[in-house]
């Protein structure tokens, strides 16, 4: 049968497609349904309909799953935050486990594969470290921030978001009324007119230090020692600054930093480094879980302290240098240049000198140590979400180390990579899903890989 936009019709979800949404049939039609979970009988309207399958708006939950639950945030279908606010945690790991061995299965070819079981996290909220409000005016004229409701920038007001900390509403509470107080306009994205852009707030969760950054359409706002004095007031308080973005584009963070108060950064650790950490650095939203993730790379790779280990795509050098007191060598390679500025410091701030970064192209740099025939004994790589390619990959194999342990957030390109690196000499080991994100679809992966020897190839 088929369907048009608007048909209301009644599906049981039967299943769970990569973004978290919901997926049933009515009449061989496959519809998508955003915030239906699987066990759900559910009654939609079709918003987007093809030849076989469409897309549904959730109208009505007709009977409920037993794994749906009540979602902690009243904003939680609205905002583009969070996908599964409405599965029990249990069926959100089971959601990520899926994804990892679908993806492994479908993309990779992979059969067996030596699944461990999902590292979850035990607190399931206020796990980020950093938020970015939007601030703007609502339909009433009235100065709101919270976060953008999904696929637009309408901003859904919400200055108390489950995922991050709760210091964050009262620094929110208090730049909106000292806007208020003073007239200070909000950024309008539509005329490029008003100040105040974002608010940026970052948090130590082992120090507890707090950092507010205001990203300003300007230089100054008004009865700045004003705002000082009262964002002082919040415990934890460290670094008052101004980011200076006067660019029409969706870029949040301009380049410019002006210090209001304060040391102008925070400092955070994971494992035993220490980092500082500034409003334009790249740090991890959620330390406790990566330290998890890190020491199973870690782990995996089984140092004894006399290798050499690469770790590619390393960012500002986090992996590495948790693995370095455990190696002969470690050598960083990544491509942004702000992000080995900040690996280079945090050597030096925890005063590690095995460690070498190198700012450059991961696969550029392979292919180069390839060349000169160095040696590896260990690759650590952590690419991004697109994942690795040909010429990093095919420098693995020439490198020839004993071990590859693959770090991924993005599971279809984990898949991609690991099928040729196992087509050419490798087998995995291992394969470890993170939940690094609850409430959310995203899901880390560590997959260990080992070289076959000859002998074990025969
Ligand atoms: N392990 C890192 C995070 C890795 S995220 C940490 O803990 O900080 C992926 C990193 O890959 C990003 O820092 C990104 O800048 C970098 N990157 C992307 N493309 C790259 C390339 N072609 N060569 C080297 N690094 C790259």
């Amino acid at each position: 049968m088929e369907f048009r936009k608007n048909d209301l019709v009644t599906l049981e979800i039967e299943d769970c497609g990569i973004d978290g949404e919901g997926i049933g049939k009515a009449d061989g039609f496959t519809v998508f349904v955003k915030d239906a979970v699987i066990g759900d009988t559910v009654t939609a309207k079709i918003i987007k309909a093809k030849k076989n399958y469409g897309y549904g708006r959730l109208m009505e939950v007709v009977k409920p799953s037993s794994y749906r639950v009540e979602p902690k945030c009243a904003f939680a279908r609205q905002c583009g935050g969070c996908q599964l606010q409405a599965l029990s945690y249990d069926q959100q790991l089971e959601f990520k486990t899926n994804k990892v061995k679908g993806h492994l299965e479908r993309i990779g070819g992979f059969t067996d594969i030596p699944m461990e079981p999902i590292i979850g996290m035990d607190e399931l909220f206020h796990y980020r470290n950093k938020a970015q409000f939007p601030v703007g005016r609502n339909k009433e004229g009235k100065i709101v921030t919270g976060f953008y409701a999904g696929r637009t920038h309408n901003i859904i007001e919400n200055r108390d978001c489950a995922l991050g900390v709760s210091e964050n509403k009262e620094v929110l509470d208090r730049v909106i009324s000292h806007m208020e107080k003073y007239g200070i306009e909000p950024y309008n994205e539509a005329t490029g007119k008003g100040l105040v852009r974002h608010i940026l707030i970052r948090y130590g969760y082992f120090t507890k230090e707090v950092m507010v950054c205001l990203i300003l359409n300007g230089n100054k706002l008004t009865k700045e020692d004003i705002l000082v004095e009262s964002l002082r007031e919040i415990p934890g308080m460290t670094s008052i600054t101004i980011n200076v973005n006067k660019k029409r584009s969706n870029v949040i963070l301009g380049e410019e930093i002006r210090l209001l108060w304060g040391q102008g950064y925070i400092t955070d650790k994971i494992g035993d480094i220490s980092y500082q950490i500034s409003p334009l650095s790249f740090y991890q939203v959620n330390p406790q879980q990566t330290e998890k993730l890190y020491r199973k790379a870690i782990s995996c790779a089984k140092l004894t302290g006399k290798e050499t280990v690469i770790d590619a795509y390393c960012g500002t050098g986090t992996i590495g240098l948790i693995a370095s007191s455990r190696a002969k060598h470690v050598i960083g390679v990544e491509l942004n240049r702000g992000a080995i500025k900040d690996a280079i410091s945090n050597a030096k701030r925890n005063h590690i000198h095995n460690v070498t970064f190198y700012n450059e192209d991961a696969g550029q740099f392979m292919v180069e140590m390839a060349e000169k025939g160095e040696h590896a004994d260990v690759v650590i790589m952590d690419p991004p979400r697109t994942g690795s390619d040909e010429a990093f990959l095919s420098s693995v194999v020439r490198l020839a180390p004993d071990k590859v342990v693959y770090v991924s957030c993005g599971p279809e390109t984990l898949a991609r990579d690991l099928k040729y690196l196992t087509k050419h000499g490798y087998r995995m080991k291992e394969c470890t899903p993170f939940d690094l994100f609850p409430f959310t679809k995203h899901v880390e992966t560590v997959c260990l890989l080992s070289k076959l020897h000859k002998r074990s190839i025969m």
